[in-house]
């Protein structure tokens, strides 16, 4: 007995940390049983919001963009773009031109990055659109582009809109790190062409205002047509698709196809998803600007998985299963881990090197196990939002392959987004589980490089192909 005793305590002694996180996060490991699971419930999601009797009750609001078609590679002109709603605040100058020589399309694209004072967040609306036009109108003087000339101009804005038209859309709500008052359920290019006006001595022809989705999807369209899908996995997180217009209620015409902004970070705000959610998650809800709402987007995208990972960081600390049972202040405060951190953490070679820099800047002082566990709970956070974006994608790509009567389907997804650009393992992790859910697709992922900021030029240049092909 003795023997075994003391073989039972070596072994306790001798666990490898990551299993007690395991057993800990139990429940944020998704086998891939409750992948498809998530999938088909997101797929009744996504035909409840197109359909016309249950769309006032649909959590997934499934909009229609306006935007139907994909360029051909055939558009050009110069464009003025703006970005706004996503980690960072733009302005661009976007040349769409025809290759003389070789007859194909390129892109060229200037771009500035303008800062956005935290109190515009939070502020009202017509001071944030201010603050864009000015940046705009300090765009403009800086390219010596003339203020005399008109100047053609597409917006992209990372909020969920009901779009009347190409150039109108009315904000539903905000979500992320904004609540702007006065803009809800009003026209938001109204706003800015109200802004424009004020600042003044600018003439500026707003064409279009689109989702950073389908400017995403727009700038892969430009060099791949099989590419029919926008994703974005950043501050927020999103995806668009082509759907057959016969299935858009809310838009007359049977014939061809309009992208749709599925809204899927609205996915679980009816309860859907309630039976996969911690109290990590609920915590993180209660603490965010908008509880309630946003569920998925809360499990999923880079403004929360840093949060989780504090949280349970914090939770595990109080239970006395990391750092001896110590806790910091810095560990107790809102934000303090970032997902930022949460990559660090996760880099192939410094990650446990990293993971214990992190963990002492917040005045902890952990042992190496502490720091193998803590690097572990990163790589579980941030495999479970990889793990339900694929679960997302792959209802997305089942709707269309379904939509065309395909066994198989070829299809390019264009994806933007800070956390799938910097996050080192989160690519590959997404892309594998979507293959291994969809062994009959061909997938192709295409990261698009500042993909939302110059789709949404791309969308004017296919709306004025569209126009003067019409005129022929
Ligand atoms: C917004 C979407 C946006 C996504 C990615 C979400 O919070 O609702 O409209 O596409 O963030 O930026
Ligand atoms: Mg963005």
């Amino acid at each position: 007995l003795a023997v075994h005793l003391v073989a039972f305590f070596f072994s306790k002694l001798q666990e490898d940390p990551t299993k007690k996180v395991d057993r800990f996060l139990h429940a944020m490991r998704l086998q891939d049983e409750q992948l498809v699971d998530i999938s088909s419930r997101f797929l009744a999601e996504m035909k409840k919001g197109l359909s016309a009797e249950s769309l006032a009750a649909a959590a997934v609001k499934m909009l229609p963009t306006h935007v139907r078609s994909t360029p051909d590679g055939s558009e050009k002109g110069q464009f003025v773009a703006l970005d706004l709603g996503g980690s960072k605040f733009k302005v661009l100058r976007v040349k769409v031109r025809e290759d003389e020589e070789t007859n194909k399309g390129g892109v060229e694209m200037e771009e500035k990055t303008y800062p956005m004072p935290k109190e515009l967040y939070e502020g009202r609306a017509v001071e944030l659109f201010d603050h864009v036009s000015e940046s705009l109108k300090d765009f403009l003087h800086e390219k010596n582009m003339s203020p005399e000339k008109k100047h053609p101009l597409a917006f992209t804005f990372s909020f969920p809109c009901e779009h009347p038209g190409l150039d109108q859309g009315l904000l539903l709500s905000w979500c992320k790190n904004y609540k702007v008052r006065g803009l809800q359920g009003k026209d938001v290019v109204q706003f800015l062409r109200q802004a424009i006006d004020r600042t003044g001595d600018m003439d500026i022809d707003v064409l279009a205002m689109v989702n950073d989705t389908v400017a995403t999807m727009m700038t892969c369209g430009f060099d791949d047509q099989f590419c029919e899908v926008g994703l974005i996995i950043g501050t927020g997180t999103n995806a668009c698709y082509m759907e057959e217009l016969r299935h858009i209620d809310l838009v007359q015409g049977d014939e061809g196809r309009m992208c749709v902004n599925t809204e899927w970070g609205a996915f679980g705000d009816d309860g859907a998803l309630d039976d996969f959610i911690t109290d990590f998650d609920r915590d993180v809800d209660a603490a965010s600007l908008n509880p309630g709402k946003q569920i998925f987007e809360k499990m999923v995208s880079g403004l929360y998985l840093g949060e989780l990972v504090r949280l349970v960081v914090l939770k595990m600390a109080k239970l006395g299963l990391l750092f001896d049972g110590h806790v910091s202040d810095a560990l107790r405060t809102k934000g303090k881990i970032t997902t930022g951190d949460v990559a660090a953490m996760e880099e192939y070679r410094n990650g446990l090197k990293n993971t214990k820099e992190i963990l002492t800047r917040l005045h902890l002082t952990p042992s190496p196990d502490d720091c193998v566990a803590v690097q572990h709970v990163s790589t579980i956070v941030s495999f479970r939002s990889s793990n339900l974006v694929a679960a997302g994608l792959v209802a997305v790509l089942t709707r269309i392959r379904q939509n065309r009567n395909l066994r198989g389907l070829r299809i390019t997804v264009g994806v933007d987004g800070t956390v799938y650009k910097t996050h080192p393992q989160y690519p590959k992790r997404l892309h594998k589980v979507v293959r291994r859910l969809l062994p009959d697709c061909q997938v192709r992922f295409v990261l698009s490089e500042s993909g939302s900021s110059k789709g949404a030029a791309l969308v004017a240049a296919v709306a004025q192909r569209l126009i003067s092909q019409r005129r022929k």
